[in-house]
């Protein structure tokens, strides 16, 4: 298994939809978390630079996937914040449906890491995520961000109540702590990732 250099990740494009996604080839992680959760300082941690995440910040550009490359063919895709209060029914819904159909249709996607504060775990549209990644085959890896938020007997208690909460979904879902702050859980999330980006992508189907 490879050792990736997240250090070396650099921005490559955003997309408003998976219709405008670059050509699906090569492995992709996808990040994902209601607004607020702690996505961009978590991608900013990984890679080491300050200002990686910030595009999805820019006003206007909250709902692109925004694309990243590790290395050729490697991709960190940070998919739209969810759950804004502020944002019309409407709005949520379209983003809930091209996020379930990234998930769905995407062949070069590997794995799903869904951020959730760990004081607020599991609201509805993380565990539509889980259930959706699930559903589709990939494996998952959940990070409680913030971790340094709680006393250390608090964290341990949040950790365990989710990974027994996670069991019922039947799947590969994997339960970390991770803060920021602290760079708490970072090397649990490169492990992950330098295992997701070492599968093989998929084969096409031939009919020779
Ligand atoms: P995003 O909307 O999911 O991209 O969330 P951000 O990364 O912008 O973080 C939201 C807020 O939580 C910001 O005020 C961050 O400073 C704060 N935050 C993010 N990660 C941590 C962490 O590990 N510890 C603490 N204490 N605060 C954090």
């Amino acid at each position: 298994m490879t050792n990736l250099n997240y250090q070396k990740t650099h921005f490559v494009t955003s997309a408003p939809d998976i219709r405008h996604l670059p050509a699906d080839t090569g492995v992709e992680v996808a990040f994902a978390g209601r607004s607020n959760a702690g996505k961009s300082s978590a991608l900013n941690t990984l890679t080491q630079q300050k200002n990686l995440a910030r595009t999805s910040k820019t006003p206007g550009r909250t709902q692109l996937i925004n694309l990243f490359e590790v290395a050729e063919g490697k991709r960190l895709v940070d998919l739209p914040g969810y759950g804004y209060a502020e944002v019309p029914e409407e709005i949520k819904l379209k983003w809930q449906r091209s996020l379930g159909e990234y998930l769905e249709k995407r062949q070069c996607l590997q794995g799903l890491v869904v951020l959730m504060d760990i004081r607020h775990p599991l609201k509805d549209l993380d565990q539509q995520m889980i259930l959706w990644a699930v559903e589709s085959k990939l494996q998952v890896l959940v990070l409680l961000t913030k971790a340094d938020k709680l006393a250390s007997g608090a964290r341990k208690t949040q950790l365990n109540m989710v990974r027994e909460a996670v069991l019922s979904f039947n799947g590969e879902v994997q339960v970390e702590a991770f803060s920021s702050l602290k760079k708490q859980g970072v090397d649990k999330l490169r492990e992950k990732l330098d295992n997701w980006f070492s599968s093989l992508p998929p084969v096409e189907e031939t009919d020779a």
